[in-house]
């Protein structure tokens, strides 16, 4: 049994002013509208150490959205693990296709920062998915399945990691791939997670993630091997992701 996992990615959104909604998302999952979901909030860094206390008074895991691999050092602007999980967070986002594109990580950076993850306690969301050309072209299973041999620390367990797959071309764009293909994406997912980490592909949470809206996400989170959701845009107001969260 998975415990579901709705999760938002705020992306560089959100000043002290826009805690209200994350403080109304912690009413509301503390007032049970999630049901059995467990929720997640992955906010900007400068958010962290201000939103931690609400979310840790009403069960809302709190997150980054990426991390050095290095505990500390002569690294300017960038952020550890272990300050993560210094300022309250339980989660890091990690190999999100805007930092795979925009910061050039590859592969073994993601799996180096998510080994750092791992050594800080923390849980990383390993996202995956590929392009539309690469989708065209036929290669989606084989790139995501790379991604993820490449991606994931041998070490990981299903309490320490979780996977989100999340095609470029579906990000803040109104795409989803069709029901069927996710269904298919997220079978070879945990077939190959099985084969990279033996004995543990049943237990890890996969997530859909790319234009994950209230209405849609009925069908999205429905689809057989989908454990819930990486949400984008529409978890930047309570109501919006609620919906999203309540579908459970
Ligand atoms: P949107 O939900 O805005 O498409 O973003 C998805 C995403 O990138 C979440 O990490």
């Amino acid at each position: 049994p998975r415990r579901p996992l709705v999760a938002g990615n705020w992306k560089m959104h959100g000043l002290r002013k826009d805690l209200v909604e994350a403080e109304k998302i912690c009413a509301a999952t503390a007032a049970g509208e999630a049901g059995q979901a467990e929720v997640v909030i992955c906010l900007p860094a400068t958010l962290l150490i201000s939103a931690a206390p609400a979310c840790r008074s009403a069960g809302v895991g709190l997150g980054g959205q990426h991390c050095h691999d290095e505990p500390s050092g002569a690294f300017t602007g960038d952020i550890s693990a272990e300050m993560l999980k210094d300022a309250g967070a339980s989660y890091v986002i990690l190999g999100h296709s805007e930092r795979r594109s925009g910061h050039n990580e590859g592969n073994e950076s993601v799996r180096e920062k998510a080994s750092a993850a791992l050594r800080a306690g923390l849980t990383a969301i390993v996202c995956v998915g590929e392009t539309r050309a690469e989708r065209e072209a036929g290669e989606a299973l084989p790139v995501v399945g790379s991604q993820l041999t490449g991606s994931i620390p041998k070490k990981s367990t299903p309490e320490s990691l979780v996977i989100a797959y999340e095609p470029v071309w579906a990000i803040g764009t109104g795409l989803t791939p069709t029901l069927q293909d996710i269904a298919a994406m997220h079978r070879f997912i945990r077939e190959r997670i099985d084969v990279d980490l033996p004995g543990i592909g049943d237990r890890i949470r996969l997530l859909y993630g790319g234009s994950v809206k209230p209405g849609n996400a009925a069908d999205l989170l429905g689809v057989e091997d989908v454990d819930g959701a990486l949400v984008g845009g529409a978890s930047l107001t309570a109501r919006d992701f609620m919906a999203i969260a309540g579908v459970y």
